[in-house]
Formats: C-alpha cells, sequence, structure tokens
C-alpha cells in the first residue's frame, strides 16, 4: 500500500458496538475524507478468549447500518471468510515479525502473570511510584518489574514472551493534545508480545497490523494514549523509518465519570436501534456526546468533515 493518507477504525469483537465506537468512527471517517484519505476496517480479535463470532457479525451489521463504509475490506470480504485485516486470520504475519524482534532486540519468555505482578507492585518501592506519576505518566499502569529478563526461561506453554524496552523518551505530537512525551520503558516496562495464554498482545498485534496495512494516520480515543509512545517504539525495533500520526479524540464518559464500556447496554448500537433510533439520531448522539456539535440533532455518517489541527488541546466545534 502506498503512502497516501491511510487510517483505520480497529474495534475488537469482546462486545457490542457502542456509542464510543461511533464517535471513534465519526472522527475516522471525518479525518479521512478531510484529507482525501482511506478508512480500512480491522477486526482486532487477537484476544482469543474473549472475543465471539456473534459479536463480529454483530459490529460488522452495526457499522453497515450506521453507514460507515470502509474503502477496504467491503464488508462481505470480512463475511465471508479468511481476511488480512482480521487478526486471528494473520497468524503469519505476526511469527515473521517476532522473528525480525529476536533477530535484533533481546526478546525473552517470561512467566509471570497479571496477578503476581500486581501483588509485587504493591509491596515494592512505593517512592519509585511517586517519581513515575509526578512525571504524568498513566496512574495506576504499574512497569514489569523484570523479574524474567535474566532468567533464561525456555518458551512454552504457560509462558508468555516479552522484549526489552530500553530507557528513552518517544516524543510526538499529536494532531489534538499537541506536544507527547512518553518513556515506555518507565510506563510499562519490557513490552509483552505474546501472553500467557498464547495470544498476540494488543500493542505487539496493532503495530505489526499498521505497519502492514500502511496506515499512516492512528485516530483514536484518548484513553489509548499512553499505548502511543510503546507502539512508536516497538515500529522501529520492526523496521519502521517512520511513525504514522496520531490524533486521540474525546471520549464520551458516564455521568460517574468513568468510560463507557461494553457492558452498558444502554449505549449500545443495537440496543438503540430497537428502541426506534435512526442511524442518524445514533450518530448525532455520540457527536453532541463528544462536543463536535453543539446540540442535539441527527448526523449523517459521510457528513462531518474534520480537518486536523482543530486547535490542540482545545474541544473543537463544527
Ligand atoms: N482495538 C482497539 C479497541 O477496540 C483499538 C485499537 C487502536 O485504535 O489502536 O479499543
Amino acid at each position: 500500500m502506498g503512502d497516501a493518507f491511510t487510517t483505520r477504525f480497529a474495534p475488537a469483537p469482546t462486545g457490542y458496538l457502542h456509542l464510543g465506537h461511533v464517535a471513534n468512527a465519526i472522527y475516522v471517517w471525518g479525518m479521512a475524507r478531510a484529507h482525501g484519505g482511506k478508512v480500512l476496517l480491522r477486526v482486532e480479535d487477537h484476544d482469543r478468549q474473549r472475543c465471539r463470532p456473534e459479536y463480529q457479525t454483530a459490529l460488522l451489521e452495526d457499522l453497515e447500518w450506521l453507514g460507515f463504509t470502509p474503502d477496504r475490506p467491503s464488508f462481505a470480504e470480512l463475511k465471508q471468510g479468511p481476511s488480512s485485516f482480521r487478526q486471528s486470520d494473520n497468524h503469519a504475519a505476526y511469527e515473521s515479525a517476532l522473528e525480525v524482534l529476536r533477530a535484533r532486540h533481546r526478546v525473552y519468555a517470561c512467566e509471570c502473570s497479571r496477578k503476581d505482578e500486581a501483588v509485587r507492585a504493591k509491596t515494592g518501592d512505593k517512592a519509585d511510584e511517586t517519581a513515575r506519576s509526578e512525571e504524568g505518566e498513566t496512574a495506576g499502569e504499574v512497569p514489569y518489574s523484570g523479574r524474567c529478563r535474566e532468567r533464561g526461561l525456555a518458551p512454552g506453554p504457560g509462558r508468555g514472551l516479552r522484549v526489552v524496552l530500553e530507557p528513552g523518551q518517544e516524543t510526538f505530537t499529536d494532531l489534538l493534545l499537541g506536544e507527547q512525551r512518553q518513556d515506555p520503558s518507565r510506563q510499562c516496562g519490557d513490552l509483552l508480545l505474546r501472553d500467557r495464554l498464547g495470544n498476540w498482545t494488543y500493542q505487539f498485534a496493532v503495530v505489526v497490523d499498521d505497519l502492514r496495512h500502511g496506515v499512516t494516520a492512528v485516530i483514536r480515543g484518548e484513553d489509548l494514549l499512553a499505548s502511543t509512545g510503546r507502539q512508536m517504539r516497538l515500529a522501529r525495533m520492526l523496521g519502521a523509518d517512520h511513525s504514522p500520526d496520531f490524533a486521540h479524540h474525546p471520549l464520551i464518559l458516564k455521568p460517574s465519570g468513568d468510560k463507557l464500556s461494553k457492558a452498558n447496554r444502554d449505549t449500545a448500537v443495537r440496543e438503540l436501534r430497537a428502541s426506534g433510533l435512526s442511524a442518524q439520531e445514533v450518530i448525532g448522539r455520540a457527536a453532541a456526546a463528544v462536543g463536535l456539535i453543539p446540540e442535539l440533532r441527527p448526523v449523517e455518517a459521510e457528513e462531518m468533515i474534520l480537518p486536523f489541527r482543530l486547535r490542540p488541546g482545545r474541544r473543537h466545534q463544527q
């Protein structure tokens, strides 16, 4: 694929499409439209325990009903059979990226569970945690301790794979939020590539896919901002010579201030549709919730045109 503006909409079929996804689709298609770009649709079903075929069917149906049509692949391609845009069909791509990392960097087997690490972190050095949070890094994220780094464990069932991340800043200018600085080794530590159940991780699969699909702009919610530095680093380690542009947009929050989740049935596209709302009314709700329109009104899927540099750090109005 060439260098023309290419972005992607990349839902995980772990639940039904909800208003948060609709807001993301408005930004993705709106920015692509403003820049004469293309939108790819990617099914991020790397987590084999949580993803379900019925959610995948539902998300394709809901997206089609809303009127967000990808340039590639067609809905029919994804419905009919294996596709290079579905992660579970592309094991070989992740295997070969893993080989690239193994050849150039330190990849090691790790048997630590998330639970072990959480316990270790609780009893660990609190002073270090305070220092990290003062640097404005992701609240609540505890970097991997590095416990298995020097253990020389053989890879195998029940063991994950990590790659060593050396200390160092990643800097980028988010198209909506402005200058960002992140040190992935302090945020997450050595990055998990494959988990103990054998799933490729989100961080690894997304980087491999953005590279192989020629993605030039990553447009997603602010909840993924902290992932960006580590994804830039990993892409370079895999041989990328430049990073895509990044835009992290506002999230729709519940009245409590928490982010929406797939468990919130009242914001699921299919529930809203069943309650009699039109596709345009659903899109309007999402657009108003993130401040893209000042008042609630129906919005067509093709309507919004969202040029970059809409004023970093500020909400923007249409
Ligand atoms: N699959 C991710 C999600 O559903 C989005 C990944 C991304 O945009 O980088 O939250």
